[in-house]
């Protein structure tokens, strides 16, 4: 029955229908609808697939059924189960039971083919656009004949890192030997020599006790299997991130597709398509998965041009109350106004202000304003703000260098260490705190990106990496766009 099934959607496939399968968490929800809105520009079909637990947030906190009701009968939400019981804590969008999160294959593979068959009556998928750390998608269409392509969020140097990660492992360099000096090049790997990596710089996975850590072998698990997909997405440029690029392709991946950074893309396809004054992009760049508090828009509108710093640590990091009680300290004590995203929830080990240490509520209360979850791009093209102190997460750097916005890093996990140290180091956009985050290394790197010597050569070098991105945004991209489509057996 099931291969009967099978032949008839075989059968049936004709018209272009995308279904497109983000990791359950925001930064990779967040990027693949804007592929989506792509694809829908270009008057294709797409199923966009979510958790049950993610699907229900983006129809509570976001318009999303009306920011694509402009391509009628193009659009479809679906979504399926995550192997965990509704009331299952999901503070950042996935399931906390890592038992269930790194066995996604088994728990989803079932429900993905039956939604995959389901729809031969209707109009069969043709091409799946899968997460590159949901691999078990790929082989769930590749059984039914469905080309697929892998779409990994992150930046270049961290699926790099991951591919480098056997060969670390088996010469011994991971896990790092006991009080081994962080401050130390990773070496030992072809292409890895003579960069500027440090231990300290490494992906968070890096730092393992055991190489059995069930996290490290699912990150690399998932890398090997996304070689398996006819085609790799990446949200960069290739003039970003040249020297990671050249390291995987073709050697690992043969047609990488660089399209980023994708919301420079789509907001200059909305420009060409509907022209400036019928988009309203504060509604449409809204992907969250938390309801947006817009009200610091006024609040940026009062203060001094350039004189604010944003401060962020995206949808994933949580922080220890020390940490926080740091990042207020040398917040304060910088003398700069400040917008603070205090993730609700699970984010912060205090929720509000609470922890706030008494001396510094005056401080706060006269710089500071803080929102649950801000309108980051709208924020980052404020004219009043003048810095970004940021996680480096990989949305979060591409939409400050897109503005033009310095950064003063302070990397958590997965691929941040490494953001931050190309953003310091490569690009020279912005300042490394890495792993500190004592008062007096806030407050000197606000002051350091906020205003003198330093600030003067970070801009510098922020109007040629910012342009490098900006331009991306045009012709290029959107034949690399095209040629994608064809490989999907789109008719362009
Ligand atoms: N974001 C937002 N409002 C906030 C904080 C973050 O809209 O208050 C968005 C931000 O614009 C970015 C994403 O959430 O697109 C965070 O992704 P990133 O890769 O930077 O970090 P992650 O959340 O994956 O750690």
């Amino acid at each position: 029955n099931q291969e009967s099934k099978i032949k008839a959607y075989m059968e049936e496939k004709r018209v272009p229908h995308v279904l497109i399968f983000p990791f359950p968490a925001q930064g990779h929800i967040n990027q693949m609808l804007k592929l989506a809105e792509l694809l829908c520009l270009s008057s294709i079909k797409v199923t966009f697939l979510n958790t049950h637990h993610n699907h229900n947030r983006l129809l509570q906190f976001t318009d999303i059924r009306s920011r694509f009701a402009r391509f009628p009968g193009l659009f479809r939400l679906e979504s399926i189960s995550d192997g965990a019981p509704d009331d299952h804590p999901r503070p950042s969008g996935f399931t906390l039971d890592f038992s269930k999160l790194f066995n996604m294959n088994s728990i989803m593979s079932p429900d993905l083919r039956n939604l995959l068959l389901s729809n031969a009556n209707t109009t069969p998928v043709t091409c799946v656009i899968c997460d590159g750390i949901m691999t078990f998608a790929i082989d769930v269409a590749k059984e039914l004949g469905i080309q697929t392509i892998a779409f990994r969020t992150t930046s270049t140097s961290y699926v790099w890192a991951l591919l480098c990660l056997p060969k670390l492992i088996q010469s011994g360099h991971i896990p790092f030997p006991e009080n081994a000096d962080m401050d130390e090049s990773v070496l030992a790997v072809p292409g890895m020599e003579g960069f500027f990596f440090r231990r300290r710089d490494a992906p968070s996975f890096y730092n393992v006790k055991e190489v059995t850590n069930p996290a490290l072998q699912f990150f690399i698990n998932e890398t090997f299997n996304s070689t398996k997909a006819s085609a790799l997405i990446l949200n960069t440029v290739d003039d970003l991130e040249a020297p990671f690029l050249t390291q995987i392709r073709p050697k690992h991946f043969q047609n990488v597709y660089t399209i980023g950074p994708l919301h420079t893309l789509l907001n200059n396809l909305r420009v060409a398509t509907n022209g400036h004054d019928r988009i309203d992009f504060s509604s449409s760049n809204h992907n969250g998965l938390w309801e947006q508090d817009r009200s610091c828009l006024a609040w940026l509108d009062s203060q001094a041009v350039k004189s604010v710093v944003y401060v962020s640590f995206g949808s994933v990091a949580v922080l220890t109350e020390s940490q926080q009680v740091e990042f207020w300290y040398g917040l304060v004590n910088s003398g700069y106004p400040f917008l603070w995203v205090k993730r609700s929830g699970r984010g912060y080990s205090g929720e509000g202000d609470e922890n706030i240490p008494e001396e510094l509520r005056e401080g706060v209360e006269k710089r500071g304003y803080i929102v649950g979850w801000a309108p980051q791009e709208e924020v980052l093209a404020h004219r009043a703000v003048g810095g970004f102190l940021t996680h480096s997460g990989w949305n979060s750097t591409l939409e400050s260098l897109v503005a033009g916005v310095p950064m003063i890093c302070w990397p958590h996990q997965v691929d941040q260490q490494m953001n931050s140290r190309v953003v310091g180091e490569m690009w020279k956009i912005g300042v490394d705190m890495k792993d500190r985050c004592d008062r007096s290394t806030v407050e000197t790197m606000v002051r350091d990106v906020m205003c003198g010597e330093r600030r003067e050569e970070i801009i510098r070098s922020m109007a040629e990496i910012g342009d490098v991105a900006k331009k991306a945004g045009h012709i290029t991209q959107m034949l690399k766009l095209a040629e994608l489509l064809c490989l999907s057996g789109i008719q362009v």
